[in-house]
């Protein structure tokens, strides 16, 4: 054989080896997709003496107003419409020039509730959710007087990225962003992106997601240590942090998307993790009554993209009251109260009280703890039967239930 048949045969070679992992993985993340929809369909109706409907939506989403994204206003209605979101929480940065939260969206549009929120910066750095937002003063106020001003002006107040806060428990809020996708994202090596997205780009490209997300544990450490402190309640957030603009995109020069891997055009953003709503049955969605429920916790977390957790309930029950995430009920003297974590598919369950695991039901959609001690309960929940990929990875993160 020619030596340049020799060297053209040892690239073709190491070129087909160097695309084994991602191959690998097209394949697993096509195993991943199946066992996915297998958990939807497998998945049981909520009881029907349910004291609640449940509304699922988004928070943290910016659009161009307040920069850093190029998103237009009817990109997100038309986002929000198609993924049959029940409400879209927006945080736009502030501009010089004008009210970034009146300017966006507010109100009813396609049938999804927006409510128009801020995301400021605060002078030592933190930052904070507010909604409805306002104009925040020329000298930026640090983060505690900022959520003081805000709940007291009764409005939704929520410290972002609690990791980077030096001193999370200087201020009341009425929770903390345990998780956020943009920074999650940032961990992303972008070569192995690439040939990850070249693989599985025309399979379903969201599952991506699964490579890179991860539970975040300093967030939650965080957030627990502030609720075990003491009398104070902050219950969680996710930020789907959606700005149109993480991933990676290559267009022709007529500007037609030649290759599109964007991590979070807002149609994708929206799939991926989601805050649950809880009503009580006789009350509408509209502002304030998601505003209420916000700021009582009566709410969870989810990551739908790997099932959808509709009906997911955690509830503890005294034997005089039963009461849900956000609420607190009395230790009975000399007994205990009875925690119980209902999922609509088979699951793992893990209970923590006041951050650390305390115990764990496997394998079934329903779990039970008798919580003997006083302290802040939650559950996180995980799903086994979509394999390795998620190890680790919850699907559910519920709001505490407190038990005094
Ligand atoms: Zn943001």
């Amino acid at each position: 054989m020619k030596r340049w048949k020799k060297i053209a045969l040892a690239l073709l070679a190491l070129l087909l080896l160097s695309q084994a992992p991602f191959a690998c993985r097209r394949y697993r993340l096509g195993r991943l997709g199946a066992a996915v929809d297998a958990l939807n369909r497998a998945r049981a109706a909520a009881p029907a003496d349910e004291p609640f409907a449940e509304y699922a939506g988004v928070f943290h989403v910016h659009s161009s107003l307040g920069g850093h994204s190029t998103g237009k206003l009817d990109e997100i209605v038309s986002a929000a419409g198609d993924q049959r979101l029940a409400f879209v929480v927006m945080t736009e940065h502030p501009s010089p020039h004008i009210d970034t939260s009146a300017a966006t969206l507010r109100g009813v549009h396609d049938g999804v509730l927006f409510l128009g929120g801020s995301e400021l910066v605060a002078s030592d750095g933190g930052r904070l959710f507010v909604v409805p937002g306002f104009v925040p003063p020329p000298q930026k106020p640090a983060l505690s007087d900022l959520a003081t001003r805000a709940r007291s002006e009764g409005r939704l107040a929520v410290a972002g990225y609690p990791e980077e806060v030096r001193d999370l428990g200087a201020g009341v809020y009425d929770g903390v962003e345990v998780y956020n996708v943009y920074t999650n994202a940032k961990r992303i090596n972008y070569v192995t992106l690439f040939f990850d997205g070249l693989w599985s780009y025309w399979g379903r490209p969201e599952l991506l997601f699964a490579r890179f997300y991860e539970r975040p544990h300093e967030s939650l450490r965080r957030w627990d240590e502030l609720n075990a402190a003491g009398a104070r309640r902050a219950y969680a957030f996710a930020g789907n942090d959606a700005h149109a603009n993480v991933g990676l995109s290559f267009q022709d020069q007529a500007g037609g998307k030649l290759f599109d891997l964007k991590l979070d055009p807002y149609e994708r953003s929206f799939r991926l993790v989601r805050t649950h709503v809880l009503l009580p049955r006789d009350t509408p969605l509209d502002e304030s009554s998601l505003l209420a429920a916000l700021r009582s916790g009566r709410s969870f977390l989810a990551f739908d993209l790997f099932g959808d957790p509709t009906g997911f309930r955690f509830t503890a029950d005294n034997g005089r009251d039963v009461r849900t995430m956000g609420e607190e009920v009395q230790l009975p003297a000399g007994g205990a109260v009875r925690l119980a974590a209902r999922a609509p598919v088979k699951c793992r369950t893990v209970f923590f009280r006041d951050g650390r695991a305390a115990a764990e039901v496997k394998d079934s959609a329903s779990a039970e703890f008798n919580a003997d001690r006083k302290g802040v309960y939650r559950v996180e929940v995980y799903l086994e039967q979509l394999g390795s990929l998620l190890d680790g990875k919850p699907w559910i993160i519920s709001n505490p239930i407190f038990v005094r």
